[in-house]
């Protein structure tokens, strides 16, 4: 299939990762996206770079003043501070009832949530092109001209919530890309199968009830992100219903985890989706290091057959997936098996 990527996106290059009272290297590095993009080039997938299309769509699911923030917010940390040592927030806010300060300093934290999100030099232009890859991938199916496509998303998007960074998280890219394809489809659904709960893709539409979000995760109660993706949020409002959590538990295999895909797809169809964003984490894997389930190459490939078996116009977003010794092999797995499932 055609995959979409922008080498731009290899700009945000973040170091260190401040976990369980340690720094350790940050995981999500880009050698993710390069191993991804060799593997899947090598297996026959062929690449196209994304078009432009500005900030409007970006804008069109995040607060806009939050989206200005992170464009411009590197040069603004440089002068405040005399320094180019990375951009991490040291002060958070219970944030809906405080102020949106003007110096950097304060809206940094005020538009993150966690330190996981470093802001560098390269960091607007590649959560910029990552946003692109996959407008551009929803470009390329809302116009009809494919009719599944994946964009190589990275930095990574669904822990992105409407104003804040979060979990390696800039833009929301699958809620950027649902949003695009909002202007043919009149239902879209997000089925997200990353490992973590997509608490940013639930925030963004969890009122909304034009765009389902169904999420396969591992269990938060100990585990991030925590605070969000458990079974009884089902969306408020227009959106009551139109929010899935489906949990799995720490330890489930490949077998429990596809029962979980066929619930999600029976979810989706029930939505009377027309079009359809993955999520698509390759984190469940069993060898991923963040990985608290034990998902299969097998594994990989039958649950892209399932969702390709939907025969929606899709567009495969990627979000985690870490540096483990399957992570592009499993890439592999799952696009030709979704390629495959479409030729059948
Ligand atoms: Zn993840």
């Amino acid at each position: 299939m055609k995959i979409i990527f922008d080498e731009r996106q290899l700009k945000h290059d973040p170091e260190l990762y401040f976990r369980r009272g340690a720094f350790i290297p940050h995981p999500e590095q880009p050698q993710r996206a390069i191993l991804l993009r060799d593997a899947l080039l090598a297996a026959g997938h062929t690449r196209q770079m994304p078009a432009d299309h500005g900030l409007d769509p970006i804008k069109a699911v995040h607060d806009p003043a939050y989206v200005d923030f992170l464009m411009s917010a590197w040069p603004a940390w440089v002068e405040a501070t005399g320094t180019t040592v990375p951009a991490v927030p040291n002060y958070h806010t219970d944030r809906r009832n405080f102020r949106v300060p003007t110096g950097v300093i304060g809206r940094l934290g005020y538009y993150s949530t966690d330190t996981s999100c470093p802001i560098v030099e390269g960091t607007a232009e590649a959560i910029y092109w990552s946003a692109q890859t996959a407008i551009d991938a929803a470009e390329r199916v809302r116009s009809g001209a494919e009719g599944h496509i994946y964009a190589l998303c990275r930095p990574p998007g669904h822990h992105a919530v409407l104003d804040a960074s979060w979990g390696f998280c800039f833009f929301n890219n699958a809620a950027v890309a649902a949003q695009h394809l909002r202007g043919r489809f009149g239902k879209v659904a997000v089925l997200d199968v990353d490992t973590h709960a997509g608490n940013g893709t639930q925030d963004i539409f969890h009122a909304r009830g034009d765009v389902l979000y169904v999420s396969i995760h591992t269990d938060p109660s100990d585990y991030t992100p925590f605070f969000i993706g458990y079974a009884d949020e089902t969306g408020i409002g227009a959106g009551e219903g139109a929010t899935r959590n489906l949990v799995l538990p720490v330890g489930a295999g490949a077998e429990e985890i596809l029962a979980r895909y066929d619930e999600a797809l029976e979810v989706i169809r029930a939505f009377g989706a027309e079009a359809l964003v993955v999520s698509l984490g390759l984190d469940m894997s069993q060898d991923d290091p963040l990985s608290l389930v034990g998902m299969t190459r097998a594994g990989f490939e039958s649950g892209a057959a399932k969702i390709a078996g939907l025969g929606l116009p899709t567009v495969l977003v990627q979000e985690g997936g870490y540096l483990g010794p399957s992570l592009s092999d499993n890439a592999v797995a799952f696009l030709g098996a979704f390629d495959a499932a479409r030729r059948a």
